[in-house]
């Protein structure tokens, strides 16, 4: 009898607790609808969020003011690379003196594939390439997050040669 008792007891209970959460729900419905509760993510993002800077989000290929870059296309880091998430892809240009070199066409970043492992940075000689600090990379179609780093009419930026340096 006592336990039919508790059964009972047990069922009311969760009626209740049920009903609880209903109403909740409902003030909530009535009272303050016009608020956002929660967001679509990523449609409704919201740039006020900002991450530590020492976070690593995407490997970046650095340009100047004057769109010039530092890469020799020497491949180190897409050798570097653990997952094949870097092509260097290079073209042989003549120089202005008519000499044969072998230039940037396309830096290629597969974003979807890195892990962000930083050891294409550590293995670039040139300094050219840095880890940002970016975390909205969400998108619907994977195929966007390949991408070519090397900006449309960029170029190799030139070192000064050792007559410049002295003058
Ligand atoms: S951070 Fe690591 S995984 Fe990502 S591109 Fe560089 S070497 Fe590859
Ligand atoms: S980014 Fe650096 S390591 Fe990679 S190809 Fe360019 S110069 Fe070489």
């Amino acid at each position: 009898m006592r336990a039919l008792f508790n059964y009972i007891k047990e069922v009311v209970y969760a009626f209740v607790s049920l009903a609880k959460g209903l109403l909740l729900t409902l003030r909530y419905f009535v009272t303050i609808k016009k608020v956002n509760i929660t967001e679509e993510y990523p449609d409704n993002r919201t740039t006020t969020i900002s991450v530590k800077e020492r976070f690593y989000g995407e490997v970046v290929l650095t340009h100047d003011e004057n769109n010039e870059h530092k890469c020799t296309a020497c491949t180190l880091c897409q050798i570097a690379c653990p997952n094949n998430s870097i092509q260097i892809i290079s073209k042989q240009v003549e120089t202005e003196d008519g000499k044969k070199k072998r230039v940037l066409d396309k830096w290629i970043y597969h974003l979807d594939m890195c892990t962000f492992c930083y050891q294409c940075i550590d293995a670039c000689p040139q300094d050219a390439i840095e880890m940002k600090n970016s975390f909205e990379l969400s998108v619907y179609d994977r195929s966007k997050l390949v991408r070519q780093l090397n900006r449309p009419g960029s170029k190799l930026k030139e070192k000064p040669t050792v007559k410049e340096q002295q003058s």
